[in-house]
């Protein structure tokens, strides 16, 4: 397992990225964090929820610090662009958490609120900024913002741009931008006319590509059994006594919740382990190790620490709590149909539970059948 120790990134992003819980990089950051510390170009194809926001915004806070050199009045030296502002906003807070104690400057600038807090940003220079094209180009326009210290440029969501009718913006942006930079640009699709662009920005560009988990949702057998919350640890147990099921991963929302179901299934000498922020890296290193070695049946985990961990040989994902983020839901399942294999997932839904249901179908455009399996079990 790579982590993030193997990337030459500064101890206090290393410790930033500990805080946050991060265990390893996602793929996306796998492969795009080497290059992009090279100062290389990159494509990269990959949709939000895959880790790109930390992809690109390392390397840049790496950078940054590392070169420290000072914004004059009016200049950043790094911009990222994005095409709305719940993606502007998402992205700063990620850049603050991520270069936290390096006293990097970061802001944005988004339309739809008030300017005059933007231009002030502006006013003594920032080393980080994450815009929509719209309100940058009026700022722009006024003059209040200035190129020639920028050093790294970010085209983010390229394809949501064009379909937003962006693309004349970005170009107008672009030419104002200096030739000599670093550039890396981001599409989940790669259209031709997002192609063309990818051709005019980036220099010797490297290509990282990551497969959106959404598209394997399709081959996974999924259901849910509409259960009151007491019995779930009983229907648990009552779907592992089927031994042809080899290899589980079961999610539940808190590591506490982790540690309740693993304690529950030892009892009934169920070989299983939990993984969470609250085990030791060692610790999570040896139930992953045990798990892919067969040793375990089941491992229970939480999101957070599930991130980036890849286990290519789950067959079942159990949803003992549904994900308040349908995205979420998407990511866990994708556990089990990894290098195409097919996979079971199973969810355990309870009353408090059926909104979270209901965002996760709206989002995977898919009913998931309703099991009615847990009714007819016998409760020893
Ligand atoms: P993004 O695709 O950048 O929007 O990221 C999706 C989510 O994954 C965000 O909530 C990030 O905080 C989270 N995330 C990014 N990288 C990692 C990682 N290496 N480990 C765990 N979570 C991560």
């Amino acid at each position: 397992m790579t982590d993030f120790n193997s990337f030459s990134l500064l101890p206090t992003i290393l410790e930033a990225l500990a805080n946050k819980g991060y265990t390893s990089p996602t793929p996306i950051q796998e492969q795009a964090i080497p290059h992009l510390l090279n100062g290389r170009d990159l494509l990269g194809i990959a949709q939000t929820g895959t880790g790109k926001t930390a992809a690109f915004s390392l390397p840049i806070i790496n950078r940054l610090f590392t070169d420290k050199k000072k914004a004059k009045p009016a200049r950043m030296r790094s911009l990222i662009l994005t095409p709305t502002r719940e993606l502007a906003a998402q992205i700063n807070d990620n850049v603050k958490t991520y270069s936290k104690g390096l006293g990097l400057k970061s802001a944005v600038i988004y339309g739809g609120v008030a300017q005059k807090p933007q231009v002030e940003a502006m006013v003594r220079g920032v080393d980080i900024l994450i815009a929509t094209p719209g309100r940058l180009l009026d700022l722009i326009n006024e003059g209040h913002v200035l190129f020639d210290q920028l050093e790294v440029f970010v085209l983010d969501e390229a394809d949501r741009m064009l379909d937003m009718g962006f693309i004349r913006d970005i170009e107008k942006i672009v030419k104002l931008l200096p030739a000599v930079r670093q550039t890396m640009l981001f599409s989940a699709t790669m259209p031709n006319d997002i192609a063309r662009i990818a051709n005019k920005l980036l220099k010797n560009p490297e290509r990282v590509e990551v497969t959106p988990e959404s598209t394997t949702v399709e081959k996974i057998e999924q259901k849910v059994n509409m259960i009151d919350g007491t019995l779930k640890p009983i229907f648990l147990k009552h779907i592992l006594k089927d031994q042809s099921i080899k290899s589980v991963l079961v999610f539940t929302r808190t590591k506490h919740g982790a540690d309740r179901v693993v304690r529950h299934l030892e009892k009934d000498r169920i070989q299983s382990a939990a993984i969470h922020g609250n085990k030791s890296q060692n610790a999570r290193e040896r139930a992953l190790g045990d798990f892919k070695a067969g040793k375990i049946r089941v491992l229970v985990a939480t999101d957070i620490a599930a991130r980036g961990i890849d286990i290519s040989q789950v067959s079942h994902v159990i949803n003992y709590n549904l994900p308040e983020d349908p995205k979420s839901y998407v990511h866990r399942i994708g556990r089990t149909a990894r290098a195409g294999r097919s996979g079971v997932a199973i969810s355990f839904c309870d009353e408090s539970e059926v909104k979270f249901l209901k965002g996760i179908e709206k989002l995977i455009n898919i009913k998931i059948p309703v099991d009615k399996s847990h009714l007819s079990m016998h409760r020893n």
